[in-house]
């Protein structure tokens, strides 16, 4: 449930002490031109919100070559996945999504009353014939999110659109795109807009808590159908997003120099980590987005409960996977060069012991 979630990710008030390479968070902070548009804003803040989040729609309908009026925006991508969820799934009704898809989709189903059924994985990849036999007559909703978290592995846009065309019409696929802008410098990487402007039952959600570096504002927006669209706006609250999150979001949408040096930072430290990782006798997946799995021996000393306990006690956080069903696995974020760095030279420490 939340608690598993939320538990052993970040400890708030401790972000100062302790080393957070835990939630995928944005690894050089916020965009300066956003915490600039936030500071200004700080005198408003006893005006309620634009509850329709026009110019932040309109930013973002801009950058992407979208239709305003089919993006909804929320308090993040959270908000988004409960809200589709309540819209069209409910008791007796199933959600699928794989095995290791993002935890917060068997969640959500589960506090609408439906049932979540998850399709095995090939090697830690979504297999879209394993969703597919999965999809039955009750199958109202599909999520996979590419790349996934926490395998990091991403379907092509053929695969994508293969799992699309196996599915009833009446079912929902939800494209999960929180890390898309890792992964967008691949050509064979999709994060699903093509499939939204084709098809009325795709809905694609991208969040601001990842590249973008505002999670603490809590913000995400989701791109659909105008009938999706219209089912959104009548479920969510009327002031979802808060000013702050709009203004700073509009910002960091316009800094795109603050875009490039996040994703250059990626490009350097993913393969680093990797690499690093990997010569210490770890077992890493491939990853197109801003965090590893990695696969520790099973031999008593040497566990993932126990690297990441000893990680912990010298103030680095990062994320066990045993809610995943992974208990030998944890998750690094690609988080600062000298985070990244300590985390390195720990696990080190910890496997020569
Ligand atoms: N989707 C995926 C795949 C994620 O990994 C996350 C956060 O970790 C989210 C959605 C939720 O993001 P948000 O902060 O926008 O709610």
């Amino acid at each position: 449930d939340i608690a598993v979630y939320v538990s052993g990710a970040n400890q708030v008030g401790a972000t100062t002490t302790l080393k957070q390479l835990s939630s995928n968070e944005g690894a050089l902070g916020p965009s300066p031109a956003a915490v600039a548009a936030l500071r200004a804003m700080a005198g408003d803040m006893h005006r309620y919100p634009d509850g329709g989040s026009t110019a932040l729609r309109a930013a973002l309908a801009t950058k992407h070559g979208l239709d305003a009026s089919r993006i909804v925006c929320g308090a993040g991508s959270d908000e988004l996945i409960a809200l589709l969820l309540k819209s069209y799934a409910g008791p007796g009704d199933e959600v699928l999504y794989s095995q290791h898809g993002f935890l917060m989709y068997p969640i959500g189903a589960k506090t609408v009353g439906a049932t979540p059924i998850a399709a095995p994985e090939t090697g830690l990849r979504t297999d879209v014939d394993a969703m597919l036999a999965a999809v039955t007559p009750r199958t109202r909703v599909v999520f996979v999110a590419n790349p996934n978290n926490p395998t990091g592995s991403y379907l092509p846009p053929e695969e994508i659109a293969r799992l699309h065309a196996g599915l009833p019409a009446e079912t929902l696929l939800i494209i999960d795109a929180a890390y898309a802008e890792y992964a967008e410098g691949r050509n064979d990487y999709t994060a699903g807009i093509e499939l939204v402007e084709a098809h009325p039952n795709v809905v694609m959600l991208r969040t601001f808590s990842k590249i973008y570096a505002l999670a603490a504002l809590r913000l995400g927006w989701a791109y659909c159908s105008a009938p999706v669209a219209d089912v959104l706006n009548r479920v969510r609250g009327p002031f979802n997003v808060s000013l702050s999150a709009q203004v700073a979001g509009v910002a960091a949408v316009e800094d795109t120099e603050f875009l490039a040096r996040s994703r250059a930072h990626n490009e350097a430290w993913l393969p680093w980590l990797t690499e690093k990782l990997t010569g210490l006798g770890l077992s890493v997946a491939p990853s197109a987005a801003n965090f590893v799995l990695v696969r520790f021996p099973e031999t008593p000393g040497k566990t993932a409960a126990e690297a990441w306990d000893y990680l912990a006690q010298r103030g680095v956080l990062i994320r066990k996977m045993a809610s995943y069903g992974l208990p030998h696995s944890l998750r690094i974020s690609v988080g600062p060069e000298d985070e990244l760095q300590e985390a390195v030279r720990l696990l080190g420490e910890f496997l020569a012991a």
